[in-house]
């Protein structure tokens, strides 16, 4: 008999009634070190007593108004993202699907503003991943994901991650925009080669195209910086945000250059919930702890910390650990051949530490950007404990 849950998930079984910071806590009593802070999503840990102070303030005042009327809120977010990003202008909803769908209906709808509707066409990366809906597992071109959901939506073309000769070859003169992740996370972590984001800009420059980054996972702060380009100097034309967004509200967010949203006048695109007022409540609590000074160099010490440990632990378990890779607080843990990721994920949940598989036997480590290092430690010692008990 099918469960009253739809059965798409493969689920642990293990359920939480309460967190704290990095912990979470079962009804039985356990507690648990959250090191894959669901999914990248709680970026500041659980019930961040500022959030929960902010969302339960507007939860008093109003909860929901309809983009029929002005959201002071959302004006608000809107702008201090415009105001730290490259964007001019942002489209808020509540998925990271939701968002990366935006992203391509605008690169679409840019040229077709401008007179050129016969280029409509997106050359994605294999390995990437953008989102469940139709549009977006067509854009991920999985085909684990695209399997019997007939027809793929048209439009994509995809090329290997990292490769600007191949991306070059894939355009053509129906291409609109090149779509990238910074880093690739459900692939198993795998960050932009040296060089690779510069060479797509300068190659959408040279052919006129839009340059569209999925930041849904390694934005909000996860690499030690708002956002995973930054350590590459060059800015994308559009950009999908959500995950760590809401620290755990659910909301996505579009930003894009004034030139790249030309098309998207009223009318165009909407969202009975985007950027509603509790919505934006979340996102503005979330950017005022962010975005307070020392925020980043905080997050960037404990990455270095956490990096040292594990790659000590690697060091000394090759035959579990193969390799460390990643940037900042988005580590994939790739296991060595002899070892399942999810049989690591197993073990390391049964002795008390959440992590999230990842494609290419890899382990994710994405902890709250709030962890400290007694965190560090106590997380690393757990992760010990594991590797000399899987070689046993
Ligand atoms: C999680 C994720 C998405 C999809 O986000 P949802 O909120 O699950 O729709 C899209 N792109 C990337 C890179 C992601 O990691």
């Amino acid at each position: 008999m099918i469960p009253a849950v739809m059965p798409t998930y493969g689920r642990a079984d293990v359920a939480f009634e309460r967190g704290e910071g990095v912990w979470l806590y079962t009804s039985d009593g356990r507690r648990l070190l959250d090191f894959g802070a669901g999914i990248a999503v709680t970026a500041l840990g659980h019930c961040h007593p500022h959030l929960v102070a902010a969302l339960t303030e507007q939860a008093g005042r109003l909860w929901h108004c309809s983009n029929l009327y002005r959201i002071p809120a959302q004006e608000k977010l809107a702008q201090r993202l415009v105001d730290a990003s490259f964007a001019d202008s942002v489209f808020f909803c509540n998925s990271g699907a939701e968002a990366m769908e935006c992203c391509i209906k605008m690169a679409r709808k840019h040229f077709s503003a401008a007179g050129k509707p016969e280029r409509w066409r997106i050359v994605a990366c294999d390995g990437a991943f953008h989102g469940r809906t139709l549009a977006t597992i067509s854009a991920g071109g999985q085909a684990k994901m695209l399997a019997g959901f007939g027809p793929r939506v048209d439009g994509f073309d995809h090329v290997p991650y990292g490769d600007l000769s191949a991306m070059r070859a894939a355009i053509t003169g129906e291409t609109a925009a090149i779509l990238v992740e910074p880093i690739q996370g459900e692939v198993g972590v795998r960050p932009a080669p040296e060089g690779y984001l510069e060479g797509l800009r300068a190659l959408a420059d040279e052919l006129g195209l839009l340059l569209v980054f999925d930041e849904v996972q390694c934005g909000m702060g996860r690499t030690g910086r708002l956002f995973a380009h930054e350590w590459s100097g060059v800015t994308p034309d559009i950009m999908g945000l959500a995950k760590g967004l809401g620290g755990g509200f659910p909301m996505g967010a579009c930003l894009a250059t004034e030139r790249a949203a030309a098309g998207m006048t009223a009318g165009s695109h909407g969202s009975t919930f985007g950027g509603n007022p509790l919505a934006t409540a979340a996102g503005n609590a979330v950017l005022d702890v962010m975005l307070e000074p020392g925020f980043f160099k905080a997050v960037q010490a404990n990455a270095r910390l956490l990096w040292s440990r594990l790659e000590n632990i690697q060091e000394r378990h090759p035959a579990v650990l193969a390799e460390v890779r990643g940037r900042g607080l988005m580590i994939g843990l790739r296991c060595a051949v002899a070892v399942e990721n999810k049989a690591l994920v197993r073990s390391l949940l049964e002795r008390g530490l959440l992590t999230v598989p990842a494609d290419d036997n890899v382990v994710r480590i994405i902890p709250p950007l709030t962890i400290e290092k007694t965190h560090i430690e106590a997380a690393c010692a757990i992760l010990e404990e594991a590797c000399t008990a899987c070689r046993k």
